[in-house]
């Protein structure tokens, strides 16, 4: 939005160099003072969902036969702690591999980065991710947020070529269960930046939300969110559009 805001502004900047060139008027300054300041306060006070990353610039995770399904966090790492209930490693682990299950049971190959509780650096993930051929490298956690009431789903991703995958898989994950879509979003985190594989890190839910972590504390729900992220992931193997 900011790129796309400031190509906009340099397109306008273009626009009165020309007109100065025609008309050498001093008038127009303070207009351009004006644009200068709203091309500042616009983005700050951006109300666009990043979830309106335009169908046209989704870019397909192209050709792949493997999924590495990556559960979040593990062993002295607890990740985000619940309001009430399990953390986020258990929540994260249990539906990572009802994930690897359901792609397994469609003919895929999986490879999970964790398949119990214990510490797996970010460092070894990639590298399991990076050593596969046509795979594909998708990340599953739960969030927090101080604000108690902030909830939803959100699907993180870096590479062009993850961008579809991120919204498959964010736009079934919305059916999953009540929630609040908080969009796909560019984010640099350590296992989508160093990863060469097309990779996602879908954030599945807010811990922190005690309506939301009541509905993630239940097996049941979590099935039902295992089925959606494996749907979106089998929607960009087929070459769907969300
Ligand atoms: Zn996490």
């Amino acid at each position: 939005m900011i790129a796309r805001f400031a190509t906009w502004f340099l397109r306008c900047e273009r626009f009165f160099e020309m007109h100065r060139q025609v008309d050498p008027e001093p008038k127009r300054r303070p207009f351009f003072a004006v644009l200068l300041v709203l091309a500042v306060l616009l983005p700050a006070c951006e109300t666009v969902p990043d979830r309106f990353v335009p169908s046209g610039r989704l870019q397909p995770a192209g050709f792949f036969d493997t999924v590495v399904v990556d559960a979040g966090h593990g062993g002295h790492d607890p990740g985000a702690r619940a309001a009430v209930g399990k953390s986020e490693k258990h929540l994260a682990l249990d539906t990572a591999r009802r994930v690897a299950t359901i792609l397994r049971r469609s003919g895929l190959r999986v490879i999970e980065t964790r398949t119990s509780d214990y510490f797996v650096t970010l460092d070894q993930r990639v590298r399991i991710s990076n050593r596969q051929r046509n795979a594909i490298f998708v990340s599953i956690h739960y969030n927090w947020a101080r604000r108690a009431r902030a909830s939803g789903v959100e699907t993180f991703f870096y590479g062009p070529r993850s961008s579809r995958l991120a919204a498959n898989i964010q736009s079934k994950a919305l059916g999953a269960y009540r929630t609040k879509n908080r969009g796909i979003k560019y984010r640099g985190f350590y296992v989508l930046r160093n990863n060469r594989r097309p990779a996602v890190l879908c954030e599945l839910g807010f811990v922190s939300n005690a309506g939301e972590n009541s509905k993630l504390q239940n097996p049941a729900v979590r099935q039902r969110i295992a089925e959606a992220v494996a749907a979106g992931i089998l929607a960009e193997r087929n070459g769907l559009n969300p």
